[in-house]
């Protein structure tokens, strides 16, 4: 039995991304707090899908800003 991981799994649950329909726990990483379903539910499939798209390009575009984009070496 080991107790030192129950203070570390209380704070990790918080930090855990809810749907604000659903209440359904948000596995990945994505800028809205909304699950596929309910997305789908309130904007339809294609408006969902724009909408997470413009969030993806939006973080990938940050982080090129700070990492620099280096290009392949194709020989
Ligand atoms: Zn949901």
């Amino acid at each position: 039995m080991t107790n030192s991981s129950s203070g570390k799994s209380q704070i990790k649950e918080k930090m855990i991304k809810k749907c604000v329909y659903c209440k359904n726990d948000l596995q990945d990483k994505r800028a809205i707090d909304v699950c596929d379903k309910c997305g789908v539910g309130v904007w339809g499939q294609r408006m969902f899908n724009t909408i997470l798209q413009g969030m993806n390009e939006a973080d990938k575009k940050g982080d090129l800003c700070l990492e620099h984009e280096i290009p392949e070496n194709k020989n």
